[in-house]
This record gives C-alpha cells, sequence and structure tokens, in this order.
C-alpha cells in the first residue's frame, strides 16, 4: 500500500524531519509513500498552518534526495487548500511546480478554520446544519475549480463529532457525482480515528455511494507525526473491501498509473 498524506515540521504544527517519515515508511508495510505538506499560504491571521514559501523549493528538492538515500519510491505531493478569496494565488503557486499529485482540501468556511482546535469554540455560534451545507458546497466548488487530483478527507467536517440534524444522504450524492465529474480521486484517510470523531473521512456511506460511483481511491494517514504513518491502514482496508473496493490507485505526474490490489 501507499500512504499518499504524510506531512512534515515544514508546516510548524507536524513534528519530525522529512528523513524520520521516510524511516517510518520503510518500517511500516509500504509499497511507496507521497509527502504532501501544506502548500505555502499567505494569510496573515493564520501563522503555523502551512510551509513558509522559502521552504518548498528545499521541500521539493529533498524528495528525490531521499528517495535515492532511502531506496523507498517517494511521490511529490502536495495539500492545497481550497480559499475561493484566494485562488488565483493558489493557482500561480501550484502551476509553478511539477507535482505528482494534489490534494484538495476544505479546511475553511467563510474564512473560518473550523476544523482547528484553535477555533473549535466558534461552532457554537453556528447552526451545524447550515456548517454542512456550506462545507458540502466547499467541497464542490472546488471539484469545478480543476486544479486538484484528490479530495482529501471529503467529509472532514464530522472531525469534531457534531453532526447535523438533518440528513445530508442527498447532499453527499451531489459531492460525489461532481467528484465524478472532475475525474478526480477520494481519499480514504485514517486520521479521523484519532480525533474525537473516531472514524475515517469518509464514512461507510460516502464511500458506498463513491464506490456506486466508481471513483478511485487512494490511502492516506494525514501523518503530523512519524508514527502515524501507515496509521489504521487494515481498518481502511477492511471499510473499503465492506463497500465493494478490490484496488487503490497508483497516481504519479497527476495521472493514474497504476493500481494496487487492497
Ligand atoms: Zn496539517
Ligand atoms: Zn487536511
Amino acid at each position: 500500500m501507499i500512504d499518499y498524506h504524510i506531512h512534515t515540521e515544514l508546516c510548524c504544527h507536524a513534528i519530525g524531519k522529512m528523513e524520520d517519515y521516510v524511516e517510518a515508511a520503510c518500517g511500516a508495510d509500504l509499497s511507496a509513500m507521497g509527502f504532501s505538506d501544506h502548500l505555502p499560504f499567505n494569510e496573515t491571521h493564520m501563522k503555523n498552518l502551512s510551509m513558509e514559501l522559502e521552504d518548498l523549493e528545499f521541500y521539493l528538492n529533498k524528495i528525490p534526495e531521499l528517495e535515492k538515500k532511502y531506496g523507498i519510491k517517494i511521490y511529490k505531493g502536495i495539500e492545497a487548500d481550497f480559499y475561493p478569496e484566494k485562488q488565483n494565488e493558489i493557482e500561480d503557486l501550484l502551476n509553478k511546480h511539477e507535482f505528482d499529485y494534489i490534494f484538495g482540501s476544505v479546511h475553511f468556511i467563510n474564512g473560518w478554520g473550523f476544523d482547528n482546535p484553535k477555533f473549535l469554540t466558534e461552532w457554537k455560534n453556528y447552526d451545524i446544519d447550515l456548517v454542512y451545507r456550506s462545507y458540502f458546497q466547499n467541497v464542490i466548488e472546488m471539484t469545478k475549480t480543476g486544479l486538484y487530483d484528490i479530495v482529501g478527507h471529503i467529509d472532514l467536517v464530522k472531525k469534531f463529532g457534531y453532526f447535523p440534524k438533518d440528513s445530508f444522504d442527498k447532499e453527499i450524492v451531489e459531492v460525489i457525482s461532481a467528484v465524478k465529474e472532475a475525474d478526480m480521486i477520494i481519499e480514504v484517510n485514517t486520521s479521523g480515528l484519532r480525533k474525537p470523531v473516531r472514524e475515517i473521512y469518509p464514512s461507510e456511506f460516502v464511500l458506498k455511494n463513491a464506490k456506486e460511483y466508481d471513483i478511485p481511491v487512494v490511502l492516506g494517514s494525514d501523518a503530523h507525526k512519524p508514527q502515524d504513518v501507515a496509521g489504521d491502514f487494515d481498518k481502511a482496508k477492511a471499510l473499503l473491501k465492506k463497500v465493494g473496493y478490490t484496488r487503490t490507485a497508483v497516481i504519479e505526474k497527476r495521472k493514474i498509473v497504476d493500481w494496487e490490489e487492497i
């Protein structure tokens, strides 16, 4: 299996050097790994959420170096936000570099970092159903930009275990069909198991819908410390099998180039 979602200390909220993550991947049962640290994001009130611009070159140059040193395939990925007011900047930066894949992630709703523990108390100012509606609307808009390859943690909005009163089945189907329309991949992200919600992103219901639309999937641990690399992949594989998936995608230079049996 490949762990596509790995951060580094460069983003200022993860622990461990790039080497430490590669060593963890070598020690886990992985066929390859991919770094996907947070793309530099220049927003003054959002410190320590992403790499600094001057670290991006270092990060990209370090990957082939480590690949050689450790003899494990390392993909050059990145996790980029969907942030409507900054899309031009994000696009410019993405276009300036060559990545194997780009995660598109919604971490903000109208500028509110809803998944950031620092802004947790703000949840009480909002109607949860409305937060869910806005979140999924953002995911749909993100798919329409054509900028990203993989939807990161597609139902991240559930992170703190707040669930809506209404059923969101209809919205979920809309999201999944937008992902299909955009020819994107869905990430099965195990970090939710380490968060208050104690659930993989996406939920079984979301993943079942993704399977019905035949949307390719990849695995990600969203490791922010080396010991989380490949964390709970057995659970992710069990969930995938349960909804009918038999393989995960291998993505390189922004295209699916192969498949791995689960
Ligand atoms: Zn992070
Ligand atoms: Zn994320």
